[in-house]
């Protein structure tokens, strides 16, 4: 007897089971008779283990256009913006957004996020307004929450005790922005200093990398020789990597190994990447996408990121991870079936891993936490990014969906039609 058992689901691997939960964990996966308290029929659909961003920033999200927009695009507008919109910030403001995009994720089956949250105010509104949206969410989201001095850790006199004060209130992860330091060497000596923190207090470090064109910003490689200087391998991770798109490539050929030697990870953020670097160019136009495919030739763990939705850098987004991985595998040319089966994994498993996520995926024993979606496949769920059926959070069913196939009214056609379509499949 289960509490719940989804029938007949297809699974990433392209196995057809069943899915047996009792309480909040995942207690028996394979051909399954016994009775369940509730039966959700998956019918052949995908059905996965959850979402997961491991880089967002919730203290802004759904802020788009407050006090105004971001005209130019780029980042450093962005920025300013930003400090506009946290002098007027406050914490009711800020948890109402922030819980209103939760909604959006959990009906996404977007089930763990790692938020960056700005520690450059002193009065450390952001801070209290995640610690507290963190805590109501816990049933249904994991959000792990990183401390980051957005204006830089050394270019106020308050941003790292500030850093330090959100530490000791319960943020979880280190970070930092050394390429927005004010020069190459205070960048570097901004990495040093915080992965010595995340060291001394048994903490994971994630800094905003090399967010640049700027081929000379080289702060992931500091990040990489404090990592494996340090201990910190499998506990730190370089977002955004976007100087690496503009780097000589003999210089990347000595670096790539220096990163996977250290265990770093990287996490590009494609969505963002593509609209906000490049603007100084004319054409050719670099599109400042990290390197992804050779990142993962040389062992190194990539995921792709959010970033933002509807916020001072990003004027759209959906709180869908397929329309980010979408978006990251043409961008990195991640066509071939392999690739693109990866890209659904970096937006699952692999994004998982990078959160240390301990208890994630399909697997007995496992926190039962499931997204069943209108889409047979890992690939195809990529092109159609489709309707999340069903998403179960932590043994809940927390969302569901009825199937909308659209309605046809052509002579001699179906009445009703469906894009799914696997290859090879008869017309
Ligand atoms: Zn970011």
């Amino acid at each position: 007897m289960f509490d719940l058992l989804i029938k007949g689901g297809t699974l990433p691997d392209g196995t057809v089971a069943d899915i047996g939960i009792t309480g909040d964990r995942i207690v028996a996966i394979g051909q399954l008779d016994a009775q369940a308290g509730r039966v959700i029929d998956a019918g052949g659909d995908l059905v996965c283990p959850p979402f997961v961003d491991p880089h967002f920033h919730m203290d802004a999200t759904l802020s788009y256009g407050t006090p105004r927009i971001n005209a130019s695009g780029t980042l450093l507008e962005g920025i300013a913006l930003w400090g506009e919109l946290r002098a007027v910030a406050t914490i009711e403001a800020m948890v109402a957004r922030a819980l209103r995009y939760c909604d959006w994720a959990a009906s996404m089956g977007l089930l763990a996020i790692r938020s960056h949250v700005d520690t450059s105010d002193d009065r450390l509104l952001g801070v209290q307004a995640l610690l507290a949206v963190r805590e109501q969410v816990k049933d249904y989201i994991d959000l792990q929450l990183v401390a980051f001095p957005q204006d830089g850790l050394y270019r106020t006199p308050t941003a790292r005790e500030n850093l330090i004060r959100a530490l000791d209130m319960g943020v979880d992860v280190v970070g930092g922005i050394p390429h927005f330091e004010r020069t190459m060497a205070e960048g570097a000596a901004s990495v040093r200093d915080l992965c010595e923190v995340a060291a001394d207090r048994g903490l994971m470090v994630d800094l905003h990398c090399d967010e640049t064109d700027d081929p000379m910003s080289r702060h992931i490689e500091t990040l990489a020789y404090e990592a494996q200087r340090l201990g910190l391998q499998g506990r730190a991770v370089g977002s955004h990597l976007t100087s690496m798109h503009s780097m000589d490539n003999y210089y990347v050929s000595k670096l790539l190994p220096l990163i996977a030697e250290a265990g770093v990870a990287a996490i590009p953020n494609p969505l963002i990447n593509i609209t906000l670097q490049g603007r100084h160019d004319t054409f050719p136009k670099r599109r400042g996408l990290t390197r992804v495919k050779e990142m993962q030739a040389q062992g190194i763990v990539v995921g792709w990121g959010q970033d933002c939705v509807l916020d001072p850098w990003y004027s759209l987004g959906t709180a869908d991870m397929l329309d980010v991985a979408f978006m990251g595998l043409h961008v990195a040319q991640m066509t071939h079936p392999a690739e693109m089966a990866r890209c659904f994994e970096m937006v699952t498993e692999t994004n998982a891993r990078i959160m240390n996520l301990a208890d994630y995926g399909l697997r007995v024993g496992a926190v039962a936490s499931l997204v069943v979606l209108d889409a047979a496949s890992p690939i195809e769920a990529l092109r159609l990014r489709p309707d999340r059926l069903a998403v179960i959070a932590k043994g809940r069913v927390i969302a569901t969906r009825a199937r909308n196939d659209a309605r046809l009214a052509i002579p001699g056609r179906p009445g009703s039609v469906r894009r799914r379509h696997l290859p090879g499949a008869p017309v």
